[in-house]
C-alpha cells in the first residue's frame, strides 16, 4: 500500500459541505449567524484539512480527533468572520493624542448627540425657521466664532469651515488663495508630519509654487521679505509639530510676519496643527500657543486638526478672515472634503463644552489636566492588588507626552506601573497584555513594562487591573 492510498483513505473520511451542514449544532449555527457564513466558514475548514492531508500534517493518528473537533473549528473560525475588525483598547501609554490609537476619545454629550442626529433626519442643510435650503456650516460656524471672536476683536470677522482633516485643510486652503502662484515658507518649516504629510508635496499637489526661503535653522524677517514679487500669493507658518530645532535657531514672530504680510498686502497662512482652544499654560506648558494666539496675532487663515488638542472628531478646521474662508468654501473640492452630519453632531458638543468651559466633560482635555497625585492614588490601588500576582509591580515616577504633534518638547509628570516578570521578558509581557480580552497598550523601557494611568479611564483601572493579574 503506497503513500498515495493512505492518503485517499483519509480524503474519504472527510464529510462533505452538506453532511457537515445538517449537524445540528452548525444548523443552529446557521441560525445564529447566517447560512452564508457558516456555509463559507465549513469550506474553509474542510478545505485546510484536505489541504493538510495533501502535505501529509494530517496522518491516520490526527484525523480522528480533527474530525470530533471539527464543529468547534468551524464555530470559532465563524466567530472570527462576524466578529468587528476595529475593536477598542486600553491606552496605557500615557501619549494622550495617539495617532494608532484613534487620537482623540469623545465626550459623552458628543456621542450622545451624534446618536441623536444620526439615528434620524436633521436639519443638517435646512433651516427650520423659513422652511428653505440651508447650509451645514452654520451648526459649528457660531461656536467657532463666539470662542474664537474675543481675539479677533471687534473690528474683525471670523469665519470657519470644516473639512476632512487637517491635511484637506491646508489643501484646499493652498489650493484655494494660491493656485499658480507662490508660498513663502520657511526651510525650517518644510516637515513631514507622518503620514505622508509633507508640505513640499502638499504644495505641489494644491498646484502651488513653493518658494523655501532661509535656512534649516535660522530664518529672517527680511528673508521672507526679499523673496517677495509679483507672484506671491502667501506667506505661509508651519507649526513643527513633531520636532523641535534648538542651538543657534532664529524664526520671525507671527506678529512680524502678519506686519509683512499688511505692507504688502499678501494673505498669511498658518498650519496650526493641533490647535488647542484651552491654555496650555494653565497645565504648565508654555511652548504651545493656541487658536486664539493665531487668530490675535492676525493671520488671515489658520488651519488645525479637530482631533488633536481640540479633543474631537477627526476634521480639519479653516478659520479666519471671511472673504477668504468665503473664497475657500466656494472651491469645487470643497464639496469632495466636506464631512458628514455625524461630525458636525460631534464638534457641535465639544465646542459647547467648551462654551460652557466645562473642560473636564473633553475626554483628552481631562486626561491632560490630570494631576500627578491622581494618577499616584490610582497607581497605588493597581500595585496593591497585584500583591499576591505572578508578576511584580511597582510605581515609578515618569512622564506623560501630549502626542498628536503638539508640544513636542513638552511633558507632564505622571506616575508610572511598572511591571516585572522572572519568567518573561517586558516585550513579552507587553505582547501578552494586547492579546488580553481587552487589549491593552503599554510602552517598555529598559527591559520594564510601564504603564500610565494618566490616558486609561478611570472606570477601566478594574479591567487593567484584572489583565495584569492573569498575566504569567
Ligand atoms: C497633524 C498635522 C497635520 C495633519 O493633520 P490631520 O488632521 O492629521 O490631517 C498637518 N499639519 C500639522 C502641522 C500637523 O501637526
Amino acid at each position: 500500500m503506497g503513500i498515495s492510498t493512505d492518503k485517499t483513505e483519509l480524503f474519504r473520511k472527510l464529510p462533505s459541505v452538506d453532511e457537515l451542514l445538517r449537524r445540528p449544532e452548525i444548523l443552529s449555527l446557521s441560525q445564529r449567524e447566517g447560512q452564508d457564513v457558516v456555509t463559507a466558514a465549513t469550506r474553509g475548514v474542510l478545505e485546510s484539512m484536505r489541504e493538510a492531508i495533501a502535505h501529509g500534517t494530517l496522518n491516520p493518528a490526527a484525523i480522528d480527533i480533527a474530525l470530533q473537533s471539527i464543529a468547534e473549528v468551524i464555530e470559532r473560525q465563524v466567530r472570527h468572520m462576524v466578529s468587528y475588525s476595529l475593536r477598542p483598547v486600553i491606552n496605557a501609554t500615557g501619549v494622550v493624542l495617539h495617532t494608532n490609537l484613534g487620537r482623540a476619545p469623545l465626550s459623552e454629550t458628543a456621542l450622545d448627540h451624534m446618536r441623536e442626529i444620526a439615528s434620524g433626519f436633521s436639519n443638517l442643510e435646512f433651516n427650520v425657521d423659513s422652511g428653505e435650503r440651508g447650509k451645514r456650516d452654520i451648526h459649528v460656524d457660531r461656536l467657532f466664532s463666539r470662542l474664537l471672536q474675543p481675539y479677533a476683536g471687534e473690528q474683525r470677522g471670523l469665519s470657519t469651515i470644516v473639512v476632512n482633516n487637517n491635511a484637506a485643510a491646508v489643501m484646499i486652503a493652498l489650493n484655494t488663495l494660491a493656485e499658480g502662484g507662490e508660498v513663502i515658507v520657511s526651510r525650517g518649516e518644510l516637515v513631514e508630519i507622518g503620514g505622508s504629510f509633507r508640505v513640499p508635496d502638499v504644495m505641489s499637489k494644491s498646484q502651488a509654487v513653493l518658494r523655501e526661503v532661509g535656512t534649516t535653522n535660522r530664518t529672517r524677517i527680511s528673508d521672507y521679505e526679499n523673496a517677495i514679487n509679483d507672484r506671491t500669493r502667501l506667506l505661509m507658518r508651519v507649526h513643527r509639530s513633531n520636532f523641535e530645532i534648538v542651538g543657534f535657531t532664529e524664526q520671525p514672530s507671527l506678529d512680524e510676519l502678519v506686519a509683512l504680510g499688511k505692507k504688502h498686502n499678501i494673505p498669511v497662512l498658518e498650519d496650526l496643527g493641533s490647535g488647542a482652544l484651552f491654555d496650555l499654560r494653565e497645565i504648565g506648558i508654555a511652548e504651545e500657543s493656541g487658536i486664539g494666539d493665531s487668530i490675535r496675532a492676525g493671520v488671515s487663515v489658520v488651519t488645525y486638526s479637530g482631533d488633536k488638542l481640540l479633543g474631537g472628531p477627526q476634521a480639519g478646521l479653516i478659520s479666519g478672515d471671511p472673504e477668504l474662508v468665503a473664497k475657500i468654501r466656494k472651491n469645487p473640492l470643497f464639496r469632495a472634503l466636506r464631512v458628514d452630519k455625524l461630525i458636525y453632531a460631534a464638534l457641535e458638543a465639544t465646542l459647547l463644552s467648551y462654551i460652557k468651559r466645562d473642560f473636564d466633560a473633553i475626554p483628552a482635555v481631562r486626561m491632560m489636566r490630570l494631576s500627578e497625585q491622581e494618577i499616584r492614588m490610582r497607581a497605588e490601588k493597581i500595585v496593591t492588588a497585584l500583591k499576591d500576582a505572578r508578576v511584580k509591580a511597582h510605581l515609578q515616577d515618569g512622564k506623560s507626552v501630549i502626542g498628536g504633534g503638539a508640544a513636542p518638547g513638552s511633558t507632564l509628570p505622571t506616575t508610572l506601573v511598572a511591571i516585572e516578570s522572572e519568567q518573561h521578558s517586558a516585550s513579552e509581557l507587553a505582547n501578552e497584555l494586547r492579546h488580553a480580552i481587552s487589549p491593552v497598550i503599554g510602552r517598555v523601557e529598559d527591559d520594564e513594562l510601564l504603564l500610565d494611568l494618566r490616558t486609561v479611564p478611570p472606570e477601566q483601572d478594574d479591567v487593567l487591573a484584572a489583565a495584569l493579574k492573569s498575566l504569567k
